[in-house]
């Protein structure tokens, strides 16, 4: 089978992983400060905080956004849950605007209208999490001037676009937001096996999320409620979670992130070779965003035909890992439960209706691409 994604692990991964096994730390050590510095300098960005996923990212960003009950989150529902679920932990409710159709992100022309009418209704969101589909920026220009004008702040959901650039700058540098997440998840861009990082140009939600991955500790005697008595002495400010990452996976990142500048130009090397080769098919291919560079994290088509169902099936079964991304959030059994009508977006469904990821990933070989592109021109032929 040839995945839809994989990770690339390299011998100086391995080596420098090795390394660390046989040092004094696992975790809580000097890695985890190496590998943030790593990002922040990459995405020219003062802070960077590592956590133990891309969904744990989410949920800290949000807590220190001061997202709570009563509170709304709204989303692109063409994406994974977690973006989603991040409202939720906190007793948040969540809502959804819809896609682009051209360029299958969410729309600032549908958020406009949609923060026009909540506005009217005194239902304006606190945070609009707009998501890189793809490694493909969101409009953060006008997407970052809507929330301004209606008080809302804009977490980035960057999974996808690690390595990617948006108005001639990296995606993470917060330009446009007060907050960007990416996973690490061996999928993705890079990894660190499970991991996440939630960058920022803000001091203030940085120090809070380092106190609440950890707990909601803190040995700052500037913070305490008491004067400390000894070097034992910390307190727990507020309840936070444990969404450590390890110094471990931490050195993996680091490591990988050498080769971030490789894994970008390959995948979009062989997206530009997809694009010749797919181009007379019945297919429809998500349009770049104005300003945007994507990572190419996936390469998503829009079947045409109506028979994505079978399409995807003749692929599965001539061993080539065609992916669905995404279900609309708003479908999904626990969703429907909180209200959401089957059928709640429109473009979502449309795009959702025909969506297919082809496998693109570093070390794929040109071979594997072009039997990807015959296998596909074969069943959208049957
Ligand atoms: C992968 C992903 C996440 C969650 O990341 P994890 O590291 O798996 O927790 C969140 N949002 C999107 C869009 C993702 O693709």
């Amino acid at each position: 089978m040839i995945p839809y994604s994989r990770q690339n692990i390299s011998d100086a991964d391995v080596a420098e992983v090795a390394r660390v096994l046989r040092s004094d730390f696992l975790t809580q050590g000097p890695e985890v400060p190496r590998f943030e510095k790593t990002l922040s300098d990459y995405c020219q960005v003062p802070h960077a905080a590592a956590v133990a996923s891309g969904t744990a990212a989410l949920h800290l960003a949000c807590q220190a956004m001061g997202l709570g009950p009563g509170d709304r989150l709204w989303t692109s529902p063409v994406t994974f849950v977690a973006s989603a679920n991040c409202a939720r932990y906190c007793g948040a409710d969540v809502d959804f605007v819809d896609i682009d159709p051209l360029t299958f992100n969410l729309s600032a022309e549908a958020l406009r209208a949609k923060l026009e009418s909540a506005e009217r209704e005194g239902k304006l969101p606190k945070v609009v999490v707009p998501v890189h589909l793809g490694g493909q920026s969101c409009a953060m220009r006008e997407i970052r001037e809507l929330a301004e004008h209606y008080g809302c702040k804009v977490l980035e959901d960057a999974s996808h676009a690690l390595g990617g650039k948006y108005d001639g700058g990296p995606v993470g540098d917060g330009r446009f937001s007060d907050a960007a997440v990416f996973s690490f998840h061996p999928v993705k861009m890079i990894t660190t096996g499970e991991g996440g990082a939630v960058m920022t140009r803000d001091a203030e939600l940085h120090e809070k999320i380092l106190r609440l991955r950890t707990h909601g500790i803190t040995r700052e005697a500037g913070l305490m409620h008491s004067p400390s008595p000894g070097a034992w002495y910390y307190e727990q400010l507020e309840l936070g979670e444990h969404y450590r990452l390890t110094d471990l996976q931490a050195v993996l990142g680091t490591s990988q992130m050498a080769r971030l500048g490789n894994f970008v130009a390959e995948r979009r090397r062989l997206a530009a070779r997809y694009d010749e080769r797919l181009a007379g098919l019945p297919l429809q291919f998500q349009r770049e965003e104005p300003g945007a560079v994507s990572s190419r994290h996936l390469y998503l088509v829009r079947l045409e035909n109506g028979r994505r169902g079978e399409v995807f099936a003749a692929m599965r079964n001539a061993g080539i890992g065609v992916n669905v991304h995404y279900i609309p959030v708003y479908k999904q059994p626990y969703y429907r439960t909180l209200g959401f009508p089957a059928d709640y977006c429109p473009e979502a469904e449309r795009y959702y209706a025909g969506a297919l990821s082809l496998p693109l990933f570093f070390g794929m070989t040109e071979a594997q691409q072009d039997e990807v592109v015959v296998q596909l021109a074969k069943a959208l032929k049957n």
